[in-house]
């Protein structure tokens, strides 16, 4: 139970990380990188269910993955 509330408590480390990074960010710098979404796109991992923005997460065949600890571990079942 530890593990994943520290997984948990990862995860919205990272996200918060992220939303600072890009309020931090000049608007007209961001502008010319991305015109697309304000909001990064959210994916599922398919191991532990916690939403991560895609940016930071693992594409695989099976699906997306927090991390390559969660689809090594997602295997070894
Ligand atoms: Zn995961």
């Amino acid at each position: 139970m530890g593990l994943i509330r520290l997984l948990l408590l990862g995860a919205l480390i990272a996200a918060a990380i992220v939303l600072w990074r890009r309020f931090k960010q000049p608007a007209a710098k961001a502008d010319s990188q991305q015109n697309t979404a304000e909001a990064p796109p959210m994916v599922r991992c398919a191991h532990c269910h916690v939403h991560v923005p895609r940016a930071q997460a693992l594409n695989t065949p099976q699906g997306w993955f927090c991390s390559q600890a969660h689809f090594e571990a997602h295997h070894a079942d």
